[in-house]
């Protein structure tokens, strides 16, 4: 296939994808530890690309809604960091942790500032700090979905959320261990309770390519209001590409080559800045939580466009 043009759709290319993932055996295994998302086939398969001007191209399962884990912390850092600036890396870190997204061993090195805002631990830190300037994280991170993506009917999954809730050990064992070093403001039942709601926003990779699109326009909302400076922007893109997908970083990296994030709901999304975003889903994983099938389809679709930062 031909390197694409700016004016080139990019629903042959999907297609083509969808093909080629059809025929790949093996998938990966769906999370089992948030018992409400164990039960998805990993067969399902849907992507969906979003041109600059709003266009949406997909294929298979890309208007089914599923569950965005992960996906959520861009878009919670981008709040936060929109309201306070830097002030916000004294909080939390901006280097790849090289360690499992839900671990603890680094943090008492470390002092309870996490490595980066991608792994469980920085995600809660930034979702404390939104939690405190707008007095509803999850609720700030909802309606901007909403607006973004263009679908007022986003909503949170209330029994992914007490799922993940009943089997939260983990996470909270992160927020209390960072508590003690100061490092959360609010209770940390509240913040928990604001981050397995945040995790539980059911979207399709439709309402996710869009809602992605600010990052591919250098911070400008789809209304053309500015949300984060140019420089903001490129910072977010960055930590995508060398923490969105935890300590398989390197390797997408090498795979993709574009910024991206990875949730255990199986989505992933990536961005061609000044081109295009990308939302892919299929929910078996690989061991280290990311999408099989959804990594595989985005090194296709940077193979087959010539499209990547590098
Ligand atoms: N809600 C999940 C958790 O905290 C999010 C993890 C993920 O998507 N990688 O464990």
């Amino acid at each position: 296939m031909a390197i694409m043009t700016s004016s080139t759709t990019f629903q042959p290319v999907l297609e083509r994808i969808a093909e080629e993932i059809e025929r790949t055996p093996g998938r990966g295994r769906p999370a089992d530890y948030i018992p409400a998302l164990a039960a998805r086939d990993p067969r399902r398969f849907g992507m969906a690309v979003a041109d600059l001007d709003g266009t949406v191209y997909g294929v298979g399962d890309w208007r089914e809604p599923f569950s965005a884990q992960s996906l959520t912390k861009v878009f919670t850092l981008a709040l936060d960091l929109a309201r306070e600036g830097d002030a916000l890396w004294e909080h939390v870190g901006r280097e790849p942790s090289g360690n499992p997204f839900n671990s603890l061993v680094q943090l008492e090195y470390e002092n309870g500032i996490p490595r980066n805002p991608f792994i469980n631990a920085g995600a809660l830190v930034v979702t404390d700090r939104l939690h405190t300037r707008t007095g509803d994280a999850s609720g700030e991170l909802l309606s901007f979905l909403r607006t973004e993506s263009g679908n007022p009917d986003l909503t949170f999954d209330e029994e992914v959320a007490a799922s993940e809730s009943a089997h939260g050990d983990r996470n909270a064992a992160l927020g209390h261990f960072m508590a003690s070093y100061g490092n959360i403001d609010n209770p940390v039942p509240t913040l928990l309770d604001q981050y397995f709601r945040q995790c539980s926003v059911t979207v399709s990779c439709a309402d996710l390519a869009l809602a992605t699109s600010f990052l591919a326009r250098h911070g400008i909302r789809a209304d053309g209001t500015r949300l984060l400076t140019r420089s903001q922007a490129k910072q977010i893109n960055a930590i995508m590409l060398t923490c969105g997908t935890y300590d398989a970083a390197g390797d997408f990296a090498y795979r993709v080559g574009l910024p991206g994030k990875s949730g255990v709901g199986g989505g992933i999304i990536a961005v061609v800045p000044g081109r295009c975003t990308l939302c892919v889903w299929s929910p078996g994983l690989d061991e280290r939580g990311n999408s099989v099938a959804g990594v595989a389809a985005l090194d296709r679709f940077t193979t087959l466009t010539g499209l990547s930062v590098f």
